[in-house]
């Protein structure tokens, strides 16, 4: 028999009516002959409701205090969901991320999967059991219990579809896969049918939510398919990519895309700049002050003892703290810059010439958005704009260089 790890979303078990729907399709899958492996996230807005009532006790939370609190969100969707289940006559079994063998490192709110030990689950599976798993968590070495950093159930479920050998596995939300824009931003936004792991991890880098970026990272290294799809949407069928997202290597010949061209557009609002002058010493002691905080930068750039780069506000729960210690220790030669947004497109090969750099930034200051700054990779542009405008910055690049491309 083969096993399939499915990810149940917030949005997909918000109440008990969606629950409901879920042991449903649990049921069915169930039916069709697989050993089933579930992940679940928190249920609806729970991990926002969680962190807004730690943040009334302390502007401030310790981490480890953080990861305790976070991980009940999960642990109650997975014993409902379990009970679900079983109302319906299934065999489930609950489990937290401890419990199935997800060891972390120890960077509580962030914590990066070291690796998977799933007895336990192998054993229930054995047994016959649907074995319900709490997404989103584990525990370090030390024994402490960790979060994976938001949106992580995917990764749990794409670690546990490692671990296990899984055929697949099958992230369901609330959207029926990966669109070239946030369908709630470009009404026009269409599916993309497949997608390479490099084009994924790109477009969730860039702030793409519908899977994140750590999971796809996993999906590559230990090459698992993923299927993208709606929790209202039917199984998978012979070919996942009719009605869904296939992601996974190597990508079928006919959906192999001209070099250059731009798959999709992304857009991170809640991010800081931070610009340091190092002074005569370089910006060493910035670089180590943000690791004593955790704090994950990107698109770094440094220049004769200058260093820029974008923080991600995610996973950053201790802002006060932070900003706090930055001017107690450097005063002036750190800034931390909070009005911009990042709007990203991506695409394999897409600065092999200055074209779409050079066509993005024209169309977007011909709508009067002005871009601070401007990053490359080899799959990405990212232009830094005033926040306000981002949703229009994604607007008009999806209208040039996907809505032109396809009419
Ligand atoms: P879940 O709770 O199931 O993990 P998320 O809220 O994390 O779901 O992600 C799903 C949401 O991601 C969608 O409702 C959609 O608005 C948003 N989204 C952003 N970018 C994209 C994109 N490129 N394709 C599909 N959905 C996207
Ligand atoms: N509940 C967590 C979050 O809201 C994890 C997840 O949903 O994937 O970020
Ligand atoms: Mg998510």
């Amino acid at each position: 028999m083969s096993i399939v790890v499915q990810k149940y979303g917030g949005s997909s078990v918000a109440d008990v009516a969606r629950m409901k729907r879920v042991a449903e399709r649990v049921m069915r899958t169930r039916r069709e002959g697989h050993e089933l492996v579930v992940v679940v996230s928190a249920m609806g807005d729970t991990t926002d409701d969680l962190l807004a009532l730690a943040k009334q006790v302390s502007p401030n939370p310790d981490r480890r205090e953080l990861d305790m609190l976070l991980t009940a969100g999960e642990r109650i969707s997975m014993a409902l969901l379990s009970i679900a289940i079983r109302e319906l006559g299934g065999e489930a079994i609950s489990f937290t991320g401890s419990q199935s063998g997800i060891i972390t490192n120890d960077r509580h709110v962030d914590a990066r999967i070291i690796e998977v030990r799933p007895y336990r689950v192998q054993d229930e599976l054995a047994r016959g059991k649907i074995v319900v798993i709490a997404g989103y968590q584990g525990v370090s070495y030390r024994r402490e219990i960790t979060t994976l950093g938001r949106g992580g159930s995917d990764t749990t479920a794409v670690a546990m579809a490692a671990a296990l050998g899984a055929e697949y596995c099958e992230i369901c939300s609330d959207v029926d896969g990966v669109y070239t824009a946030d369908p709630r931003v470009v009404p026009s936004a269409s599916r993309i049918a497949t997608l390479s792991y490099e084009e994924t991890q790109e477009l969730a880098e860039s702030g793409a939510k519908v899977l994140n970026a750590q999971a796809v990272e996993f999906a590559k290294e230990k090459g698992i398919a993923i299927y993208a799809r709606a929790t209202a949407s039917a199984l998978p069928g012979a070919d996942p990519s009719i009605d869904g997202t296939v992601i996974q290597h190597p990508l079928r010949r006919d959906a192999v895309r001209p070099a250059g061209a731009v798959v999709g557009v992304a857009s991170e609002r809640d991010v800081l700049v931070l610009d340091a002058d190092g002074g005569p010493q370089g910006p060493g002691d910035v670089l180590a002050l943000l690791d004593d905080y955790n704090v994950a930068g990107k698109q770094l750039h440094l220049a004769g003892g200058f260093l820029t780069m974008v923080i991600s506000r995610e996973n950053l729960h201790e802002e006060g703290r932070l900003r706090a210690e930055l001017s107690r220790r450097f005063g002036d030669r750190v800034r931390l810059i909070d009005m911009l947004g990042a709007v990203s497109v991506i695409g394999a090969g897409i600065n092999a010439s200055f074209q779409n750099l050079r066509r993005g930034s024209e169309v977007l200051a011909a709508s009067g958005i002005v871009a601070r700054r401007v990053a490359t990779s080899s799959f990405r542009i990212t232009w830094m704009i005033d926040r306000a405008r981002l949703d229009d910055a994604v607007k008009v690049l999806h209208s040039t260089f996907i809505e032109t491309r396809s009419a």
